[in-house]
C-alpha cells in the first residue's frame, strides 16, 4: 500500500530527488522486515534443535509446567515473560529461549510453549 502510495504521488518526472529518496525507504523497510523474519526463522530452528536436548527436560519444573499449560490452555501468551523468568529459576541459560520469551507476539504453536509442553 505504501509502495503504490509512493508510486502514485511521487513519479521520477515530478520529483527525481523526493523519489529516490522514497524509494531508498521501501528498500530499507524491505530489508528490515525480511532480517527480522531470517531472525524468527533461525530462532524458531534453534528451539526445534533444543527440544531432544537434555537441558529441556531440567527445565520442566513444576512452576515451568504450570505456567507453561495456563498460557497455552488460557491463550495467556502476556504470561511469556513470567515464563522466561521461570525458565531461568528452573536453570535455563540459553539466551535464545530467554530472549524468545521477551519478544511479544507469541500465538499457539510456539515452538516454546509446545517443547515445554512436548508437542510435536
Ligand atoms: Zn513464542
Amino acid at each position: 500500500m505504501f509502495r503504490s502510495w509512493v508510486a502514485a504521488k511521487m513519479t521520477p518526472e515530478k520529483n527525481p530527488a523526493m523519489h529516490a529518496w522514497a524509494a531508498e525507504c521501501v528498500r530499507a523497510l524491505e530489508i528490515e522486515r525480511a532480517s527480522k523474519q531470517a531472525e524468527v526463522a533461525e530462532q524458531a530452528q534453534r528451539l526445534q534443535d533444543l527440544a531432544g536436548s537434555a537441558n529441556v527436560a531440567a527445565w520442566r519444573s513444576p512452576h515451568v509446567l504450570a505456567l507453561t499449560t495456563a498460557i497455552y490452555e488460557q491463550n495467556a501468551f502476556d504470561l511469556m515473560t513470567t515464563l522466561g523468568a521461570a525458565l531461568a529459576d528452573a536453570g535455563c541459560r540459553d539466551t535464545s529461549v530467554l530472549k524468545h520469551c521477551s519478544l511479544p507476539n507469541h500465538v499457539k504453536g510456539c515452538f516454546l510453549v509446545d517443547m515445554l509442553l512436548g508437542k510435536e
